[in-house]
């Protein structure tokens, strides 16, 4: 048998083999490209391209996600929509480009503000979306919803322009305000349009919205009607400062806080008592409340602080309003100068010479007489120059808006007139809505008197503001006996 000859190598074949190799490499390779090319198509279609935030859509399926892991481990979710307001201006004022700049410093202020593990997104036209995952707690939600204000509170840079911002955030919890990732969107983002509604800058909670639009006006009024009897009614007080930083009273705010509405704001019912005439017991009410309170603090403290309470256009109006003035003061032993009664300017304008004269008389007691919500009316300062008045409290539209760019738009100019026209009138300013340094800063250089607003301290319950004394040194009070009488 004859040995094989050793083969010639196939050289044509090994190159063929090559080649395959090669070939279905470079195939495989592209695959390889393919899917990662596929994963980042997915990524970046799941991706806010400014901030580089999740989008929408990523935000719906982890909401979908965190809803079956709720589920499956009894807790709760939390979906936040957060929406900057009146961002368009910025937009008008320093182009689109300007726009995303601050748009991104938002972003990251946003980022940085909510928990790893939290979703933060990005919509686009300044609006943010927040998924808590795993909320252990009820007020959870508004918690984070309250650091996120928060956030806004130093102002943003485009160029070299700053700008004050502010958002209006709606809340919603699954499962008691919804079931699924649509529903609990579109509540969120009803309860931020809420929000808006009331000037911005703040959180609204779906389940108050909820109730609130869909109870009928008269069950409201009815409940409204029972609310007093029932001791739903409270007073709340927000501390007011001297431009020093020292205390020099308190301004009385009534709350309402139904067993299943919850707190149903001031601004909703007192319209309402207005035109069914419960503002007349229960402002009644708040005043004496109010006045027995501040007596109980100012013999806690050995200096006297001011108490302010707001008056409705019917209480004044009310043959009686003046006698029940009194009555309160009398009854709780509160000197007549430590109570501020705060009216707003279409009230004592409505009025003729002859309806003002329990002003006067009041006024003669030593009882202070504030213009609430001073600038939102058409009174002007020579006609207020005739009314028995001590204190114009600047409302708080004139602060938001001064530090806003721009000489047509800014506030600076009005608030600094109206300031020195008031003091030439020997009255004392006290700006409302305070709520950055800047503004602080501002008010300080314009020498405006006193400051209340969310910078310096939230209304409170009395026993929260009474804690709030007591942590204070008595040098952080002033003595109201030297503000202008
Ligand atoms: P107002 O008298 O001008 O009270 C100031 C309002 O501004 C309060 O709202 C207060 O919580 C809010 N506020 C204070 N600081 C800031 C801030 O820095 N930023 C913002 N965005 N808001 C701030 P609230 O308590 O909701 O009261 C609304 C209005 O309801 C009051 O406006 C007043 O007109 C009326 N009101 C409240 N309590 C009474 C009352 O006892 N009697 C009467 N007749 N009206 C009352
Ligand atoms: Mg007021
Ligand atoms: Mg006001």
């Amino acid at each position: 048998m004859a040995t094989p000859q050793p083969r010639e190598p196939d050289l044509k074949g090994f190159l063929r083999e090559i080649h395959r190799v090669e070939t279905s490499l470079r195939l495989w390779k592209a695959e390889e490209d393919i899917e990662n090319l596929e994963r980042r198509l997915v990524a970046l279609s799941q991706q806010d391209s400014l901030t580089g935030l999740p989008n929408q859509a990523r935000f719906i399926d982890r909401l979908n996600q965190a809803i079956l892991q709720s589920q499956r481990h009894d807790h709760r979710v939390g979906v936040l929509v957060l929406d900057l307001d009146r961002f368009k201006r910025v937009n008008e004022l320093v182009g689109h480009s300007g726009g995303d700049e601050v748009l991104q410093q938002v972003a990251h202020r946003l980022e940085v503000t909510v928990r790893q593990g939290d979703t933060l997104a990005c919509m686009g036209g300044g609006r943010f979306l927040v998924l808590l995952p795993e909320l252990k707690e009820d007020l959870g939600a508004t918690k984070v919803g309250k650091k996120l204000l928060e956030a806004f509170r130093s102002p943003f840079k485009a160029g070299d322009r700053g700008f004050q911002l502010s958002a209006s955030i709606g809340i919603c919890v699954h499962p008691q305000d919804g079931l699924d990732a649509s529903t609990l969107l579109s509540h969120a983002e009803s309860a931020m349009y809420r929000a808006k509604e009331r000037g911005g800058n703040r959180l609204e909670c779906f389940t108050t919205t909820l109730n609130q639009l869909s109870l009928e006006r008269q069950e409201l009024e009815q409940c409204l009607r029972e609310a007093m009897q029932n001791g739903e009614l409270q007073m709340y007080y927000q501390p007011q400062f001297h431009v020093d930083g020292r205390l020099t009273g308190a301004e009385a705010l009534l709350r309402w806080n139904h067993p299943l509405l919850g707190s149903v704001p001031p601004t909703r019912f007192i319209p309402l008592a207005e035109e069914n005439r419960l503002i007349l017991p229960i402002g009644e009410w708040a005043l004496r409340e109010a006045c027995n309170q501040m007596a109980h603090w100012q013999a806690l403290t050995t200096i006297p602080l001011l108490l302010a309470v707001n008056v409705s256009a019917l209480q004044f109006a009310n043959g009686d309003w003046e006698a029940c003035v009194v009555r309160a003061l009398m009854e709780s032993g509160l000197r007549p100068n430590s109570l501020e009664l705060e009216l707003t300017e279409s009230i004592v304008m409505r009025q003729g010479r002859e309806d003002i004269r329990p002003l006067h008389r009041l006024r003669e007691i030593g009882t202070r007489i504030a213009i609430d919500d001073f600038g939102t009316g058409y009174s002007s300062l020579g006609y207020l120059q005739r009314l028995p008045i001590t204190t114009i409290k600047l409302d708080q539209s004139f602060i938001s808006a001064l530090q806003v760019e721009g000489p047509e738009v800014s506030s600076e100019p009005i608030v600094r007139a109206v300031i020195q026209l008031a003091h030439s009138l020997k009255l004392t300013v006290i700006a409302e809505g305070v709520e950055t340094e800047g503004q602080r800063d501002m008010l300080e250089h314009l020498g405006c008197d006193n400051l209340q607003g969310f910078l310096l301290g939230r209304p409170l319950p009395a026993q929260a503001f009474e804690a709030l004394l007591e942590s204070m040194d008595e040098k952080a009070f002033l003595d109201i006996a030297r503000l202008p009488p």
